[in-house]
Formats: C-alpha cells, sequence, structure tokens
C-alpha cells in the first residue's frame, strides 16, 4: 500500500462496533485511499473500579461489520501484545486532561494517550479519525498528536445519534429498558441549553442549569454537566462568548454515559 502512495485512514475502537464507529470509517475514506480499523479493549484506560472485564466484545460481528463497510485493515492485538513483559513507557499530556473526565477518571486518558501513541506508531503517516462523543479525547489526541509532532492529521467526526437523539455507545447495550428511556434525559438537557443559546442566553450558569436539570431528574447520579472551553476544555465562568462545549457524564445504575453539544456550532 505504501509502495503505491496510496493515503491511509486509521479509526481505532475498542469494538463492539456500531454506526457511530462506521462513520468514522466513512469519514476516514474521504482523507484516505485505504482504512485500517483497530479494536483493542485497552485495560490501560479502565480503572479497577471500571467495566473492563464485563466490556462487550463481539469481534466476529465487527469483522463483518468491517467486511461490509471497506475496511481494509483490522487491528486486533491481544494484551500481550500491546503490554508485554517489561513494558516502562507511558504518554502523559497535561492541560486539556485536568478537566472533566481528568477528575473523574483520574488514570484514563494516560491509558488512551499510552495506545493511540502505539497505534499511531504501528500505523505512520495517516489521517486519524475520532469521535467527537468523547469530545475531550479527541482534544486530548489533537494536542498530543501536535506536542510530539506525530505525523497523523487527526479529525473529529460528528456524534452519531439514534433516532431519539440517544448518542450511540458501546455502553448503551448495558441499559434496561426503562434506564434506555431515562437515558434520553442527557440529549434533552443538551437540546435545552442549544435553544436557550440560540434564544441569546450566555450566562455560563443558566445554560448549566437548564442543561441540567432533567438529567437530575431521569438519572442515578451526575458526575458533571459542564460549560467548558471548547478548545482548551477549562470550565468557563461568567458568559459564553462565541460557542462553548457543555459535556456531561451521569450514572443509571452502574452504566456511565457522557455525552456532549458545543454551543454556536451545532445542535444535538
Ligand atoms: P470506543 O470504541 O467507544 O472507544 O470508540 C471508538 C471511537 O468511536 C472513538 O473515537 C469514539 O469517539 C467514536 N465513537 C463512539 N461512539 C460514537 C458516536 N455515537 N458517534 C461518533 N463517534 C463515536
Amino acid at each position: 500500500m505504501r509502495l503505491e502512495g496510496r493515503r491511509l485512514g486509521l479509526v481505532p475502537t475498542m469494538g463492539a462496533l456500531h454506526e457511530g464507529h462506521l462513520s468514522l470509517v466513512h469519514e476516514a475514506k474521504r482523507h484516505a485511499d485505504d482504512v485500517a480499523l483497530t479494536i483493542f479493549v485497552n485495560p490501560a484506560q479502565f480503572a479497577p473500579t471500571e467495566d473492563l472485564s464485563k466490556y462487550p466484545r463481539t469481534f466476529d460481528a465487527d469483522l463483518a461489520a468491517c467486511e461490509r463497510s471497506g475496511v481494509a485493515f483490522v487491528f486486533a492485538p491481544q494484551t500481550a501484545d500491546m503490554y508485554p513483559p517489561g513494558f516502562s513507557t507511558h504518554v502523559e499530556v497535561s492541560g486539556p486532561t485536568a478537566f472533566l473526565e481528568g477528575v473523574f477518571r483520574p488514570e484514563h486518558f494516560r491509558g488512551v494517550t499510552t495506545i493511540v501513541t502505539k497505534l499511531f506508531g504501528l500505523a505512520g503517516e495517516c489521517t486519524a479519525v475520532f469521535g467527537r462523543k468523547d469530545y475531550q479525547q479527541w482534544k486530548v489526541i489533537e494536542r498530543m498528536t501536535s506536542d510530539l509532532m506525530l505525523p497523523v492529521r487527526v479529525v473529529g467526526h460528528p456524534t452519531v445519534r439514534e433516532e431519539g437523539g440517544l448518542a450511540l455507545s458501546s455502553r448503551n447495550r448495558y441499559l434496561s429498558a426503562d434506564e434506555r428511556a431515562r437515558a434520553l434525559a442527557i440529549v434533552g438537557g443538551l437540546r435545552a441549553a442549544t435553544a436557550e443559546f440560540a434564544r441569546g442566553e450566555r450566562d455560563v450558569a443558566t445554560l448549566a442549569a437548564i442543561a441540567k436539570a432533567p438529567i437530575a431528574e431521569a438519572f442515578d447520579s451526575i458526575d458533571y454537566v459542564a460549560v467548558a472551553d471548547a478548545d482548551s476544555l477549562v470550565p468557563l465562568e461568567g458568559r459564553v462568548h462565541e460557542r462553548a462545549l457543555v459535556a456531561v457524564a451521569a450514572r443509571l445504575g452502574t452504566t456511565r454515559l457522557i455525552d456532549n453539544v458545543v454551543l454556536g456550532e451545532e445542535s444535538p
């Protein structure tokens, strides 16, 4: 492929593929001739209390979906391939990891940036596509790629949602029918904040309260509903200027869901 001068697109995933992942494949095809999709449930980005052992694994269906979507290469290593005995190197990004997910999952981004650096090293020059569903992850990887001068173009692709608005996520499989209905409160909160922003509301506390109200009603607990700078991820105070990220993490039973919208840029 390299000898023929073909451009590579890279889509890193943890498998349990859904239409959100496949939309990244289609985006990658716009930038590349051949697309590689990686499937690796990366232990380094899960805390001991998190869902590593029960994370959905649907390898055969994933391969079939890749084939249908015209993925040229699937890379699905074992844990011991990526972390052999003696493994001692980690990549840690400061700056945008200090907020939001970084507060509630303190080891998480170090695991993500380490594995993504390894995948970028294996892939070489490419365009890598990440979902804005994990907005902060996308921004952290952009920062890392720029800081380390990696030969990768990082592209962020919009969140794919179900008809009712629920963001597609491998973790939605954990939800009962009742929880799935209550989960819509997140997009309800994001839509309410988007509508108020469109009507001219710019006060950060008001916008956060509007987003939070339906989520507080429906969810068992909230990690955060935050209004932050859409580039640096620093929490905003006072007034929003042109655009701002509203990011949410909340729990239904043992399932933790995240979602976000950039006010002034998109509507969920
Ligand atoms: P995951 O397998 O959940 O680690 O996700 C792999 C990639 O797919 C990440 O870049 C995610 O942001 C992206 N992704 C997951 N869900 C969605 C979605 N609903 N829409 C767009 N991208 C998504």
